[in-house]
């Protein structure tokens, strides 16, 4: 994490005050919680809807705060505590991050796309870990706000650093890149989340491109090569970086052969080498993700044979495709992290196509944030089903409504349920599972289908 003295802070961003009388004590990392204080962090309030930072200002320095950053506009600060007044509290964080990543000899990876994000990055730093120091991201911290302070708790010897970009409008990712000047660059795919914001698929890979606008001189940017909206966009590459791609098609720089899947994940060769990886993660998006990674180790001169090691010691963030067994001895995979209709028909394709298993069910709830055209793509989920390879369909929600009727048009009506609640849906579930059954559960974020798992697990 960042360690220096106030007088160093103060000569890397704007500081309004003075803050000589103590210029000589040293933060070592910052922290915009005070309940996450730790011994000599630089506290940075933020004003909130609801709670304005700058009253736990005093209790941050109690808890043993080094010093903290004050915005301007407040008024009162506490006298006789060691405080840096600043203009506006978030963007000193951006400058003080955008400033120390200068001075780190660090690399970095930066990684966006509309699905498969953290699930690359977690990769990505597996696969390099082999070989170098590698910080990643921690979670979920893609913004404008996680970003900073991923790159401000970068260590001096750290060689790698793995930050995801993430993005709800044009700009975003512009930003984050600019601060974070990366080597290599990853974009997994364009699909549909945040069509509210951008538009069109169209707008959507254009936001997601201007990850190259902080790429490094010489730089590679990794690309879904199967996305024309992307390819289309940087045929026109004047050499300032290296394109490298990755898909299923066999144009790409990277592409899997003979794929093998199974209930604990999956087993592939790839054109570039004889050797078979092993990745301990269901799906053949996945593979998708884990190539796009294996190209960038590839950049920072990873062997195959490392890259096996890497692949093989993947774990991934709660709740993205994690399998676990339900009080009837049914298979459940627990997707209810987030979709999107991407990351819908993926998860769907993939438990269409798992072998070992006499019945396939889906538990499926509202996809959200898809703008004007939400109703075409719930009723597409349930209209693209294969009446042959999916046995059960349960929804939950107003939208998830929606793919039940697509699915009554291909599964027939009593193969289709839709329910309003979750305890209901459930109960309904349970009757129709053993274990020979495999049951997939998939709904964004806000619908918490992680409750229906929950009772699949329990007894009654
Ligand atoms: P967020 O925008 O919430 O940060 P993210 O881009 O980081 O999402 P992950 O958290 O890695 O994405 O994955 C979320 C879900 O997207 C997974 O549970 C999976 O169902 C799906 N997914 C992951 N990778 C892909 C992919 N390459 N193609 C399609 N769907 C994918
Ligand atoms: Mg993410």
């Amino acid at each position: 994490m960042i360690r220096k003295t106030i007088n160093e802070i103060t000569k890397m961003i704007s500081v309004l005050n003075d803050a000589s009388p103590f210029g000589e004590s040293r933060i070592s990392g910052v922290c915009i919680d005070t309940r996450k204080i730790r011994k000599g962090n630089l506290f940075i309030p933020f004003k909130g809807e609801k709670v304005d930072g700058h009253e736990y200002v005093e209790s941050a320095i109690e808890k043993g705060a080094a010093a903290a950053l004050w915005q301007k506009d407040v008024p009162n600060p506490p006298q006789g505590l060691p405080l840096l007044i600043v203009d506006n509290c978030l963007e000193a964080l951006q400058e003080l991050a955008r400033t120390y990543r200068r001075q780190l000899g660090v690399k970095v990876v930066g990684i966006t796309g509309s699905n498969g994000k953290t699930t690359t990055k977690d990769m990505a730093a597996s696969l390099l870990s082999v070989k170098y120091k590698v910080q990643k991201t921690e979670g979920n911290y893609n913004n404008h706000l996680g970003l900073p302070l991923t790159v401000l708790n970068l260590d001096e010897d750290t060689d790698i650093a793995v930050l995801e970009m993430g993005m709800s409008s044009r700009g975003e990712i512009s930003f984050l890149t600019r601060l974070a000047n990366p080597e290599a660059v990853i974009i997994t795919n364009i699909g549909e989340s945040h069509l509210l914001d951008l538009g069109s698929r169209e707008g959507i890979a254009e936001a997601k491109l201007e990850i190259l606008e902080g790429l490094k001189e010489g730089g590679v940017a990794v690309m879904n090569g199967d996305e024309p909206l992307l390819m289309e966009r940087v045929s026109g590459n004047d050499g300032h970086y290296l394109l490298q791609t990755f898909g299923r098609g066999e144009s790409n720089t990277i592409y899997p052969v003979e794929i093998t899947q199974s209930a604990h994940g999956n087993e592939f060769r790839v054109n570039l080498s004889d050797g078979r990886f092993y990745l301990p993660v269901l799906g053949t998006h996945n593979i998708m993700n884990a190539l796009a990674a294996m190209l960038v180790a590839r950049h920072f001169s990873l062997s195959f044979e490392e890259m096996k090691v890497g692949l093989k010691s993947v774990t991934l963030t709660q709740m993205r495709m994690e399998l676990s067994e339900g009080r009837n001895g049914e298979k459940i995979i627990n997707d209810a992290y987030n979709a999107s209709p991407t990351s819908m028909s993926a998860a769907i394709e993939l438990v269409a196509n798992l072998g070992g298993y006499a019945k396939k069910v889906l538990v499926l709830g509202d996809m959200l944030e898809l703008g004007p055209l939400e109703k075409e793509y719930h009723l597409k989920i349930g209209e693209m089903l294969d009446p042959g390879k999916i046995d059960l369909v349960f929804t939950y929600g107003k939208l998830g409504s929606l793919i039940a009727e697509g699915a009554r048009k291909v599964l027939g009506q009593e193969r289709v349920y839709a329910f309003e609640d979750k305890e209901m849906l459930s109960r309904e579930v349970k009757k129709h599972t053993d274990s020979h059954t495999l049951v997939l559960v998939k709904a964004s974020r806000g619908m918490k289908l992680e409750e229906v798992v929950a009772s699949l697990q329990k007894e009654g």
